[in-house]
């Protein structure tokens, strides 16, 4: 199924939910990064992934957001980033088999900040360049820069892996900022980012994780490309010392609905967010008629 039909014919499309915070809960070891799983317990990322498609998605994003040389490097794991997303895509393509659905290839931020020279562009241009191709090589689609806060990494981002792979791009970046939660954590505001995305060719725009009613009414102002937006299940509350996201199914569809009616195209899940969320969302938006 291509990116156009699923997000611009007009019909809302379901995508699937959380990635790392779902395999927690299926005993995934929190020590290690999540998606080392993708090599080291194949099966169980398999298994999520026939879950959101039974559960009605039909963009389908990898378990490679936080694969990055940064992330391992923090996480003191010496494991190619490249190669785990390679094994992510091909999960997730083996997962979809003949079903209509797309692989979304997932890429996030670096977690390091270009405005006080944490990290340089060309260090980002050439990671996000290696992670895209591994994700297209594995059989991603398209590609999803998701839960980016600082608008000049993402615009480097959009641009390196536009320019590697010719695939159509979503950009969703986080906003849960300011008075009206609709900025990001650096401060800029979803209608500069809306407009500067669009502006830049991103094929889809959205927000993710921080993903409020304010922010999908502002970048739907912004711009007319299809909108994907996928929230948390609800605030997260530390339990453990440890977040958790506890917002339960039919809770989790009332958040969503309004985002649906302010515009968004696309819409599923980030942090807590699991296949219960999500087959309740399908249904909700198949009732919806939309
Ligand atoms: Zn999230």
């Amino acid at each position: 199924m291509s990116i156009e039909l699923a997000g611009m014919s007009g019909a809302t499309a379901v995508a699937d939910g959380g990635w790392s915070t779902i395999l927690w809960t299926r005993g995934l070891s929190i020590e290690q990064p999540a998606e080392r799983a993708n090599l080291t317990a194949p099966d169980l990322v398999q298994t999520l992934a026939r879950d959101y498609l039974d559960a009605g998605a039909i963009f389908l994003t990898t378990n490679t957001f936080g694969a990055n040389r940064w992330n391992f490097a923090r996480a003191g794991v010496d494991t190619s980033a490249a190669e785990v997303c390679g094994r992510g895509a091909d999960i997730a393509r083996q997962a979809v088999g003949d079903r209509n659905a797309v692989v979304a290839g997932s890429i996030g931020p670096s977690g390091k900040i270009l405005a006080v020279q944490e990290v340089a562009e060309d260090e980002l241009r050439e990671e996000f360049t290696a992670i895209a191709e591994a994700l297209v090589e594995g059989g991603a689609d398209v590609l999803v820069l998701e839960t980016f806060s600082e608008l000049r990494e993402i615009l480097i981002a959009l641009d390196a892996v536009k320019a590697a792979t010719g695939r159509p791009v979503i950009a969703s970046m986080s906003f849960d900022s300011g008075p009206q939660r609709a900025r990001t954590m650096m401060g800029a505001t979803a209608a500069e980012c809306g407009k500067a995305l669009d502006d830049a060719g991103a094929d889809v725009i959205g927000c993710n994780c921080g993903a409020t009613l304010p922010a999908v009414v502002a970048l739907r102002a912004a711009t007319q490309r299809p909108l994907w937006v996928r929230p948390n299940a609800g605030a997260p509350e530390l339990v453990d010392g440890r977040p958790v996201w506890r917002r339960d199914p039919v809770a989790f569809v009332a958040d969503v609905m309004p985002l649906i009616a302010a515009g968004a195209n696309i819409v599923g899940g980030c942090c807590g967010a699991g296949p219960e969320h999500i087959a309740k969302l399908a249904a909700a938006v198949r009732r919806r008629g939309a």
